[in-house]
């Protein structure tokens, strides 16, 4: 049945009270001062009106006080409803509405937004954060430390089901659309805290890691393989609000982390940087690149520049998030994202019927069973039949596997092009678009054309000082791709629009969304 994450926190602080848990420019806390903290935080919820069950949503960058309040929401048996910095009122009002939490913990920055949609929602508690002491007025709202001072009495222990009560409210990330609450109860995120530890442990010493923690904590990714990965094996997380190059480079060469969960974005712009080798980036053991994929060539240039190694792996909101990885233990396969994580069983089934498995090395859906597989969606009982099926989760992602059993993602379902009757899957072109030596960024997707219904277009960002013409690359793809694969339109930009966790938005280059 696994552990409440407020459980894991208990023991791992029993264990190792004087460890550093956090560290934010220089400022650190030991697991017993985070454990307090977040006890505290928890009562002032109680006090406030919080009971097991109630949404209460954290719209915060990376700081100590998300875990804090990350852990004092689950102490008091609430859930916890993630809400990304970045997005724009109508998109909060949505998540607030579906979740229907009545106390938000809100970055500073964000507070006039918030205040815009408050009167449309059920908010009735606000606790604003600052970072820094801004002289911001927040009315009768709390500030997080008036609210930590509000309880007027000590915290009262909740029992927590772990394979029940959901801990939290993941909303995928609207890459593709609609955002969907992913239930995800305490024992699936514990589960997959303990299996990717299982699967890493060769490599880990307990007590002893420091991570570096600068994706996301209200993405998945971040908040399994940042935060509670890092809790359960009582290392340190360096944590950072964004990705900013001199900031992470100059962490990475004062703080020496370990561990590094990072988006292939974000290892791209490190194998850019003119000094990238001085940065001593070789003291991590671990990057581990997951959320999009890592094109083949880029991995290589990123090891060889910085003597650190990539390996890739690959999981979604609705598995809490990892099922699978490149292991440290047997071959690495680069262009795949390895083999299923302890626990996890895995198929790839016909894109049309859905249960017929695919023979060794065709393509097909990939489906997933693990404990780490979500509840369902919150409120959303057809999107739950949907996708989960007899057990079975349908990913949505086009995939096969090798005959070691190594699995590679080839795109989403919603992604594949199809020109003039051909299945044409983006990244097939982008890895080629990768090895041309002028190209930094690529991306691939469909536009409507009269002749062939869809045709392939690429937008490329150029690395600096190098220069490449479109007739060039559309010379170059022809030279290394199928005729009908090549893509008919080039565009060059300066840089490629991202969610906040990195990944390139597909649906603002289509011209669906206005880029975040
Ligand atoms: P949405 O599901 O709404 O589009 P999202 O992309 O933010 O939003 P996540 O759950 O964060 O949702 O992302 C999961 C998806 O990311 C997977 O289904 C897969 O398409 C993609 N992905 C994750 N890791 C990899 C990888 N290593 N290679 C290729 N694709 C990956």
């Amino acid at each position: 049945p696994g552990k409440s994450l407020p459980e894991m926190l208990r023991e791992t602080t029993d264990r190792y009270p004087g460890n550093h848990a956090l560290s934010f420019f220089g400022r650190k806390l030991t697991y017993r001062e985070l454990l307090g903290a977040a006890t505290a935080f928890a009562a002032a919820l109680q006090n406030s009106g919080v009971r097991k069950g109630d949404r209460v949503a954290i719209m915060l960058p990376n700081c100590p006080q998300y875990v804090i309040a990350y852990y004092g929401i689950l102490s008091a048996g609430g859930i916890v409803t993630q809400i990304n910095p970045m997005l724009v009122e109508r998109e909060m009002d949505h998540i607030l509405n579906d979740s229907g939490a009545e106390t938000i913990i809100v970055f500073d920055a964000l507070y006039p937004k918030l205040k815009n949609v408050q009167g449309n929602t059920k908010v009735k508690t606000v606790v604003a954060v600052s970072l820094q002491p801004s002289g911001q007025s927040f009315g009768s709202d709390f500030t997080f430390e008036s609210f930590m001072a509000s309880a007027s009495s000590p915290f009262t222990p909740v029992k927590i089901e772990p394979e029940h009560d959901v801990a939290i409210l993941q909303y995928t990330g609207g890459t593709t659309g609609r955002s969907k609450g992913a239930m995800l109860t305490h024992r699936n995120i514990f589960a997959n805290v303990v299996q990717s530890y299982e699967f890493f442990k060769d490599e880990m010493k307990i007590g002893q890691e420091k991570f570096l923690t600068v994706i996301p904590l209200f993405h998945v990714f971040g908040m399994t393989s940042c935060m509670n990965l890092s809790i359960f094996t009582a290392s340190q997380s360096i944590m950072l609000p964004r990705f900013d190059l001199e900031e992470v480079l100059n962490t990475i060469k004062q703080e020496q982390p370990s561990i590094f969960p990072g988006v292939p974005t974000m290892y791209v712009a490190i194998t850019n940087h003119p000094n990238a080798e001085q940065y001593g980036i070789d003291s991590i053991k671990t990057c581990n690149s997951g959320s999009a994929p890592m094109p083949v060539e880029l991995l290589k240039e990123f090891e060889g520049k910085t003597g650190s190694k990539i390996l890739e792996g690959y999981g979604l909101s609705e598995a809490s998030p990892t099922t699978h990885c490149n292991p440290h233990f047997a071959e690495r396969k680069p262009g795949s994202v390895g083999i299923g994580l302890p626990s996890t069983d895995y198929k790839i089934v016909d894109l049309g019927d859905g249960v017929t498995e695919v023979s060794e090395g065709g393509l097909g859906e990939v489906i997933i069973k693990g404990p780490q597989v979500m509840k369902g969606y919150w409120n959303m009982p057809e999107e739950t039949a949907m996708t989960l099926r007899d057990g079975w989760l349908y990913t949505g992602d086009i995939g096969r596997m090798d005959e070691d059993g190594y699995l590679y993602i080839v795109d989403r379902k919603k992604d594949m092009i199809i020109a003039s009757g051909y299945n044409i899957y983006p990244r097939d072109v982008e890895e080629v678009l990768y090895e041309h030596p002028s190209v930094q960024e690529a991306v691939v997707i469909g536009v409507p054309d009269p002749y062939r219904g869809e045709t392939v277009k690429a937008v490329i960002v150029l690395k600096a000082g190098k220069e490449a013409t479109e007739e060039e690359i559309i010379l170059y793809c022809k030279e290394n791709m199928a005729a009908y694969r090549v893509p008919a339109i080039v565009e060059f930009r300066s840089e490629l629009p991202k969610t906040a966790v990195g990944k390139i938005l597909r649906r603002a280059l289509r011209g669906e969304v206005k880029s975040q």
